[in-house]
């Protein structure tokens, strides 16, 4: 029930400030939050979701579809990250976003010259309806192994878009790696933002070198995240600090993400067509993301200790 519960919580959130109507449930979604400031960036927790998500048509509207570095490519929509592993074996395919966004991408993926059919596995980045609602209509279509990270089982066979149960046909732990075609991805949990909220990492090759990716599952603290007294997860904020943990850990030169405002796509996109050194190589910017992400945690976690002196 708890998985169902936040699941309908996260797409509610995203419909809510997207429609900028009142949230009109408990604490005001639309509340702005904390402020934080990293390095000149100025945050506040509401302005942080809302550059993730964006505006009105941004989580339907594709984005151009276009080639990030080595095998892999972008072809998801303006606010969703949708991205292609392409291999001589087939593809993968990480978030399928929302059901109504299935055929857009199936659009990117034929511009880019890939056939849809040839997506063999199927990946996400966390179990929230924006990321993965689209996965039965993907199996269905290409017939892709989909591969879920054991603790977001529960919310995505919660996850049912016009009844459909929800796909699932591996699933996998923390540290374990997915490999095709001369790909290998490694799924690091880093939860809080969901149970089983997934940072993937792998290899790209270009220019005769090798860079380390990094797909960002999400470190966000949305609006209406309770990091306090959250009788569903009692040690959220416990399950947050392990996410900042493995994010610190990991290698990164390229960094992605869930959401492309995570990584600034849209102004290294407009940067592809100079020629020069490819934007999307951005070590310092993983570091700002991470940054940013865990001083909103902290300045949130602290405004809700504040208000509930005696809660953990
Ligand atoms: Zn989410």
């Amino acid at each position: 029930m708890k998985a169902i519960t936040t699941t309908i919580l996260a797409c509610l959130l995203a419909a809510t400030v997207q429609a900028q109507t009142p949230a009109g449930r408990g604490r005001g979604n639309q509340e702005p939050g904390p402020t934080i400031t990293v390095r000149g960036h100025t945050f506040t927790q509401l302005s942080l979701f809302q550059r993730n998500v964006g505006g009105p048509d941004d989580m339907t509207t594709p984005f151009p579809p276009h080639k990030v570095i080595g095998n892999i490519y972008y072809v998801g929509t303006r606010s969703l990250a949708v991205f292609l592993l392409v291999t001589p074996q087939g593809h993968i395919l990480i978030n399928s976003t929302y059901e109504r966004n299935v055929p857009g991408i199936q659009k990117a993926v034929e511009q880019l010259g890939f056939k849809f059919t040839d997506i063999k596995i199927l990946l996400g980045s966390h179990a929230h309806g924006d990321h993965m609602e689209g996965d039965a209509l993907v199996k269905s279509l290409t017939g892709a192994q989909v591969m879920a990270m054991a603790e977001d089982v529960p919310a995505l066979e919660a996850m049912k878009p016009g009844g459909k149960p929800h796909p699932i046909d591996k699933v996998l732990h923390d540290g374990e790696s997915v490999t095709l075609g001369g790909t290998t991805l490694v799924a690091h949990l880093t939860p809080g933002h969901s149970r089983g909220c997934t940072t993937w990492t792998l290899k790209a090759e270009e220019g005769g070198k090798s860079y380390d990716v990094v797909i960002i599952g999400s470190f966000g603290t949305n609006p209406g995240f309770k990091l306090v007294n959250n009788a569903e997860t009692p040690r959220i904020a416990d399950e947050f600090e392990r996410a900042f943990k493995v994010a610190r850990s990991l290698k990164c030169d390229v960094p992605l993400g869930s959401h492309p405002g995570m990584y600034n796509m849209t102004e290294k996109y407009s940067k592809l067509a100079s020629g020069g050194p490819n934007p999307f190589i951005d070590p310092a910017g993983y570091l700002l993301e991470v940054d940013i992400d865990e001083a909103m945690f902290r300045a949130v976690l602290a405004e809700q200790r504040r208000a509930a002196p005696s809660g953990r």
